[in-house]
């Protein structure tokens, strides 16, 4: 087989039209599987003859830039015909020197394109959506906070002005409506938190240890008579894109559970570490491991849950709103996360984080 009949057996195979074209925008060359003598009549005729003005724009354009830069070219462009649903089609040019011609593979991705479409729209409600619930939630959350202020406010005067008019039974239904008042107002500041989440900067660059560091500072309280060695490999502190801030917060979250799950009598060790995320290149992959109480694998999934816990405020104090922040900023810089752990035997949160 010599190389011409090769060539021609490449082209017949094809399922794409192929198409060669002169400086002048005429066809030298014309195959288009599915014609009556597959287009070869178009041969002489020029780009414009066929092609709707746009169309023919496109492709005469990605033609001279083909010539000029000597590169090849892929565009996209769509073609509407009356009565029928408007194609879409991709095609790929290439420089042919010698002939001083350009060649163009030309694909039919109508249906790829309207499935892209159909996507993006669904996206879009989808982002719609969420930015309306996140709105009903901040709106929610603000107005509750006000009322229950009024209830807290009240119960607490009730408590210190008359305590001496209340029975045993009274003085401690009125620490209950208190207690319960600060566990709800604690609540509401977190759903307040989560609805926020999706506003904040996520172009900054920073190297990983400084939020860290930033969290580690803001532990202070909940440290206070805790034993406890951090490890982090401070050599390397890669960069990172992202919300400083909110990263952060993630550590926070994350150290402050390891601190308040550790096991009693045992120095607490927390230790973050980081690499190369082997399925994704431009992601690290961050870890946070305890030797705290751990947790059952079967509530992997429910504990980032918005006020899921796997204990009562009587064992852990706690809302259940922390991981459910971790997740929500993890997933908006396109990370994800997920926990290793084991009754007893200490737990380790992965996220991953975009590299700068
Ligand atoms: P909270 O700590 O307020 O309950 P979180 O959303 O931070 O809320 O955590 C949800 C649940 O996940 C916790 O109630 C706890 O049962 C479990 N958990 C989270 N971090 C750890 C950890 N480091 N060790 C053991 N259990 C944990």
């Amino acid at each position: 087989m010599n190389d011409l009949d090769f060539f021609a057996a490449v082209i017949k195979a094809l399922p794409d039209t192929v198409f060669e074209v002169d400086a002048d925008g005429r066809f030298t060359f014309f195959h288009a599987p599915g014609h009556d003598n597959n287009g070869s009549e178009y041969v002489g005729t020029t780009v414009r003859d066929h092609l709707p003005a746009a169309a023919a724009d496109l492709i005469l354009g990605a033609t001279q830039r083909c010539r000029a830069l000597k590169q090849p070219q892929i565009i996209k462009y769509a073609v509407a015909r009356p009565y029928e649903p408007t194609c879409t089609f991709q095609a790929h040019l290439g420089l042919v020197e010698s002939r001083d011609t350009v060649v163009a593979i030309v694909r039919d991705i109508t249906a790829e394109a309207r499935h892209e479409a159909e996507l993006n729209e669904q996206k879009r409600c989808l982002e719609e959506a969420n930015t309306s619930l996140e709105q009903f939630v901040y709106l929610a959350s603000h107005d509750l906070r006000e009322p229950l202020s009024g209830v807290a406010g009240y119960a607490t005067l009730l408590q210190k002005r008359y305590a001496y008019a209340l029975d045993h039974n009274a003085a401690h239904f009125v620490d209950m409506i208190v207690g319960g008042t600060q566990n709800m107002e604690i609540k509401i500041d977190g759903l307040l938190s989560l609805s926020r989440i999706n506003k904040g900067v996520l172009t900054g660059t920073f190297p990983l240890g400084a939020a860290v560091d930033s969290a580690r500072r803001c532990l202070f309280g909940p440290l206070q008579g805790v034993d406890v060695e951090f490890q982090f490999p401070s050599t390397t502190t890669p960069l990172i894109r992202g919300d400083r801030g909110q990263i952060t917060q993630v550590f926070q979250n994350l150290f402050s559970n390891s601190i308040k799950y550790r096991q009693e009598g045992q120095k607490l060790t927390i230790a973050v570490g980081v690499e190369d995320c082997p399925e994704q290149a431009n992601m690290l992959r961050v870890s946070v491991k305890d030797n705290g109480i751990g947790f059952d694998m079967k509530h992997a999934d429910r504990i980032f849950g918005v006020f899921q816990r796997l204990y009562t405020v009587h064992q852990y104090p706690g809302t259940g709103i922390g991981l459910a922040i971790v997740k929500k900023i993890v997933e908006r810089h396109g990370g994800k996360v997920w926990p290793e752990s084991e009754p007893g035997n200490g737990s380790t949160f992965f996220f991953t984080l975009p590299k700068a």
